[in-house]
Formats: C-alpha cells, sequence, structure tokens
C-alpha cells in the first residue's frame, strides 16, 4: 500500500489498483484539476500525519530550500510514518525523500538517485542570499538555482 501523490492520480487513472493512502489536501488538488472521478474508483483512505514527523519533514526542507508544497510534504511525513513507499514523480518531493528512510517510487519515470537542495541567489549579482535584499548589491531579486549536494 503505497502513499500518492496528487499527479499520480492525476497521471495515472485507472493504473493504480492498490489501495492507497493520502493526506488531506489531495483530495481537493485532485478535484480542482477536473480528476474527481479518479477517486470515486479506487479504494483509499486520507490520514493526518504525526504533527512532529510532518515538524522533522519541514526542517529538512527548510533547510535545503525545498520548493516543495505543505501537501507534499504531509505526504512524506506520512509515508516515512507508516514506512510505506511514496509514489511520485515530482523531482522536488522524490528529493526531499532522498533526506528521509523512505522509498521513492515513481510512476511514469525512473525515480532520482542524486540528492539537490536549493539555492536563493541574487539576480543582479550571483551572490548567495538567505533573505533579500542580497547583501552585497541591495537587489531585491533573487532566483533559485539547483545545486548538487555532496
Ligand atoms: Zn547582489
Amino acid at each position: 500500500m503505497p502513499v500518492v501523490d496528487t499527479n499520480v492520480l492525476i497521471h495515472g487513472r485507472g493504473e493504480i489498483s492498490d489501495k492507497i493512502l493520502i493526506v488531506p489536501g489531495v483530495p481537493e488538488e485532485v478535484e480542482s484539476d477536473g480528476a474527481a472521478n479518479v477517486l470515486s474508483n479506487l479504494d483509499y483512505e486520507v490520514q493526518e500525519p504525526d504533527e512532529s514527523i510532518l515538524e522533522d519533514v519541514k526542517e529538512k526542507s527548510d533547510d535545503i530550500n525545498s520548493p516543495t508544497s505543505e501537501v507534499d510534504e504531509k505526504l512524506l511525513a506520512l509515508a516515512l510514518e507508516c514506512s510505506l513507499p511514496l509514489l511520485t514523480d515530482d523531482k522536488a518531493l522524490q528529493n526531499l525523500a532522498l533526506y528521509t528512510d523512505v522509498e521513492i517510487r515513481g510512476f511514469l519515470d525512473d525515480p532520482i538517485e542524486e540528492k539537490f537542495r536549493w539555492q536563493e541567489r541574487c539576480s543582479n549579482c550571483g551572490s548567495e542570499v538567505s533573505s533579500p535584499p542580497c547583501p552585497r548589491c541591495g537587489s531585491r531579486q533573487v532566483s533559485q538555482k539547483q545545486v548538487r549536494c555532496s
């Protein structure tokens, strides 16, 4: 029984046969994509992850400036809590999962194997910025750059 990401539900219509676990927020995302019928054909359970596990995941996410959403992080926390694999094609979510003990499964693609993080950099001078403005040139424009973790 995997924990399943919204995108997999939307793009994998009809190809999921196991019972699955999702978190609050996923049914809303599926519905807003106009794919509400997907859930009606699935055997699924909605479960809120443990608060302290979710906090750990959020902390890790902040460490690497992960662009993952609240729902993404709940999915990962739930997979972690229940020792279940996480089925997702979202590279950012796969990446965050690499920092935990969760087993990741790709759906359409193979999952990534290399960890990376995001750095905020000044768009003007390229300095690393933790929060705007840039300490070197004062610019408020920052962009996110993906860097490999060693
Ligand atoms: Zn700058």
